[in-house]
């Protein structure tokens, strides 16, 4: 048999998020809402809104500047330089179906510690403006976008050039956006891997910090809404890094494309709309009694808890199944794929109790910034269904990887998300 026939045996159907036609309403939707949020802080004080007028409305679309071209290219010249030269260990990912194994450099926790030292100490010298960056928001917000679909595009195109190795269904407008293409590399650095961590992750720490930094300046003071979600956006940041290998075995990298979803959702979701809070902040001044700071810190560490705990149960029983899970050998069920399944543990309540952790989380940095808005509110509101919606997907992948032996887990641990809930 050929791989081109072997691989059209195994083509998928468009059957996700409603199919080439959500796919499209999607692809339009996504930077919809980004910019409509965007503008919703900066142009309306925060509120939701409707567009009186069509210049009202082309104004949520602010024009690129050449300011903010230069930022977005030195910023991105900074993140490459720092992953392809900076020390750390290179560890190989999981084979592809196909046996290909991308290399990945583990040394993203040097990387955003000596960009966010680079940061502060422009920050401290005067050499940085926050309130001048910030003042770019909206550009970088348009030139990221145009970013993300020219990517997306040329990834289309690497996709359909090696489609006999890859995984796509042969709708152009599904393709385009859940990706045709599963590792894309320059060299041999993977793409998938770069933007998830070194642009995603880390451009949302820089947020992060460049927004308490534009209150201080701004007010001279912060804010204990701006300490409490950045402080524990940052935390959540830096662990992601202490934790970067962890990505190697996500669903973003070892199951999906990198399509339009994913080359948006790393340039623009993850640091324009996960800020947007600390950017209501800015705007609209939300004060937070300190007991309320308090209550919401500790929602965020129980969160952290479950999240991280979870993930590293996981993680530890695909390394070594006979290491102790909550002091007892751990309950593991065999399967025919060869692979076991874990029954101990948070994966015993429940077979996502990692989104329990991460959904906590986020809803304590949206709280924190009261309840004046719905706009604060968007990263949990979209996070929920989505972690509803990654859920289902990856019970579907699973019920395909595992078959039969899913089904039986599935029976012993019957809760989702939430034990003895859903
Ligand atoms: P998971 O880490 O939950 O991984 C799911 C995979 O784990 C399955 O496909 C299966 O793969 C394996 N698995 C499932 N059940 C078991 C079991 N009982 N025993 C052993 N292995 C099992 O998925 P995600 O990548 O979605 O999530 C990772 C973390 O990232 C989560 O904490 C999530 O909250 C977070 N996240 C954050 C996002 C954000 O935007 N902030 C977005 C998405 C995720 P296999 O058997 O092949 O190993």
């Amino acid at each position: 048999m050929t791989a081109t026939a072997a691989h059209s045996d195994h083509q998928p159907r468009p059957d996700q998020f409603g199919g080439p036609w959500g796919a499209l309403l999607l692809t339009i939707v996504m930077p919809t809402v980004s910019f409509y949020l965007w503008s919703a802080v900066a142009q309306h004080g925060g509120s939701l809104w409707l567009p009186r007028s069509t210049a009202e409305l082309l104004a949520m679309f602010p024009a690129p500047t050449w300011d903010a071209a230069a930022m977005f290219a030195a910023w991105l010249g900074l993140q490459a330089l720092l992953y392809v030269y900076g020390p750390g260990r290179v560890v190989e990912g999981r084979p592809t179906e196909h046996g290909e194994r991308a290399e990945y450099r583990i040394n993203g926790l040097f990387a955003f510690a000596v960009s966010a030292a680079l940061l502060v100490a422009g920050i401290a010298a005067d050499l940085v403006s926050p309130s001048a960056v910030l003042a770019q928001l909206g550009p970088l917000l348009t030139i990221a976008t145009l970013f993300a679909v020219v990517a997306s595009a040329l990834s289309y195109v690497a996709g359909r050039r090696r489609a006999h190795l890859e995984r796509s269904t042969g709708n152009a407008i599904y393709d385009f956006y859940m990706g045709a293409i599963l590792n894309p590399r320059i060299g041999r650095h993977d793409l998938k891997f770069f933007f998830e961590s070194r642009i995603g992750m880390a451009t949302w720490g820089a947020f992060a910090i460049l927004m308490p930094a534009a209150e201080l300046q701004a007010t001279g003071s912060l804010s204990t809404a701006m300490l409490v979600v950045s402080l524990c956006q940052l935390f959540y940041i830096v662990d992601f890094f202490v934790f970067e290998s962890n990505l190697l075995t996500m669903i973003d990298i070892i199951e999906e494309n990198l399509g339009f979803m994913l080359w948006f959702a790393f340039l623009v979701w993850m640091p324009f709309n996960f800020t947007l809070q600390q950017q209501y902040v800015l705007a609209a001044h939300p004060s937070l009694a300190t007991v309320a700071a308090i209550a919401l810190v500790v929602m965020h560490v129980a969160g952290y808890y479950v999240f991280r705990d979870s993930n590293l149960q996981k993680q530890q029983f695909r390394r070594d199944p006979s290491q102790p899970i909550w002091g007892e050998r751990p309950l593991t069920m065999d399967t025919a794929r060869g692979t076991k399944l874990l029954l101990s543990g948070w994966w015993g309540l429940a077979r996502h109790s990692n989104y329990l952790g991460d959904l906590t989380m986020a809803l304590a940095w949206c709280l924190a910034c009261g309840l004046g808005s719905i706009v604060p509110y968007f990263y949990f509101l979209y996070f929920a269904p989505l972690l509803l919606n990654r859920e289902r997907r990856d019970n579907a992948m699973c019920k395909r990887k595992y078959g039969a032996d899913w089904d039986r887990y599935c029976e012993k641990v019957p809760y989702r998300i939430v034990p003895f809930v859903y």
